[in-house]
């Protein structure tokens, strides 16, 4: 047992309110998202210029790179300015990633039930985390915990050449390995099935590590398997969670940033056959 001091313990340091409204899109409830939470101001969305197709998931092939620039569109219109990442969500077809019954809705700026009452991250959520943990860096190694159905590490893979990622849910890792397998980011995602909050201490150092579910606290061996100026983005907290930036200033000395309010499943430890 590691018996150290959490590198980030200190007092906390945020003042601001809880949030009074949430985003979260019909059919899945607060404890079932993986989506930003609006502020106490109100904010409005930029009218979705997508209408939902009447026509069965296994034609919306031939639309879907109409859809997804539209979605493009509509994250850059949301503060998403990061090139890479942009044309990373452009290229991987989300779609495929998703239900076929809800494969319509995989552009909306939601985030949609992947089964065992885990979800697919909304876009948003996907790009503002990627753009934020990248920053314009030139990453060869990152780490994602919490792979769910294997969408993110498909995106992540488009601008990084090695991929980690991890699933605690037998049948969720064997649904991400299945779609990662038929899409462009075949061979550059290496999936495992464990306890994310672990890491993966014989594949460290990352040059950067993204966490899709919220723990109270954000796991000690991750920060220990960030490379040295390298950063990690993670959901924390339980009722009232926000995404929290964290970069490694240096072999013993690391920055923490609160960023936005959101709403995301649990990071559980153990894992789920
Ligand atoms: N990255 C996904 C989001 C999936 S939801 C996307 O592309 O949309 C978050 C996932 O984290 C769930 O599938 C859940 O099972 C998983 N998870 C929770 N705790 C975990 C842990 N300790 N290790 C690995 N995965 C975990």
């Amino acid at each position: 047992m590691n018996k150290r001091r959490h590198p980030l313990d200190k007092p906390a340091r945020s003042t601001r309110t809880a949030p009074t409204g949430s985003a979260l899109g019909p059919g899945y409830s607060a404890a079932n998202s993986n989506t930003r939470i609006h502020g106490p101001r109100p904010f409005t969305l930029p009218q979705s210029p997508i209408r939902t197709p009447d026509a069965p998931a296994v034609n919306l092939g031939l639309n879907s790179d109409r859809l997804r620039l539209q979605m493009v569109h509509r994250l850059r219109e949301q503060g998403i300015t990061d090139e890479r990442v942009l044309s990373a969500m452009q290229a991987v077809p989300r779609h495929l990633f998703v239900d076929q019954g809800l494969a319509s809705r995989a552009y909306e700026d939601a985030a949609l039930p992947i089964g065992y009452g885990q979800t697919i991250s909304q876009p948003w959520v996907v790009a503002h985390m990627l753009a934020v943990m990248s920053d314009g860096r030139t990453l060869a190694r990152v780490l994602e915990i919490g792979a769910g159905c294997g969408y993110q590490a498909a995106v992540l893979a488009q601008f990084v050449p090695e991929v980690y990622a991890i699933e605690r849910v037998r049948g969720l890792y064997d649904q991400a390995r299945l779609n990662l397998a038929q899409g462009r980011a075949r061979g550059r995602v290496r999936l495992s099935f464990g306890d994310g909050m672990q890491g993966l201490e014989h594949r460290a150092p990352f040059d950067g590590i993204v966490v899709a579910a919220a723990g109270v606290k954000i796991p000690e061996a991750l920060l220990h398997q960030l490379a040295v100026g390298a950063r990690l983005i993670a959901p924390e907290g339980t009722a009232h969670q926000r995404l929290i930036l964290i970069e490694r200033t240096g072999p013993s000395s690391w920055h923490r940033l609160e960023l936005d309010d959101v709403r995301f499943v649990p990071l559980r430890p153990g894992t789920q056959t």
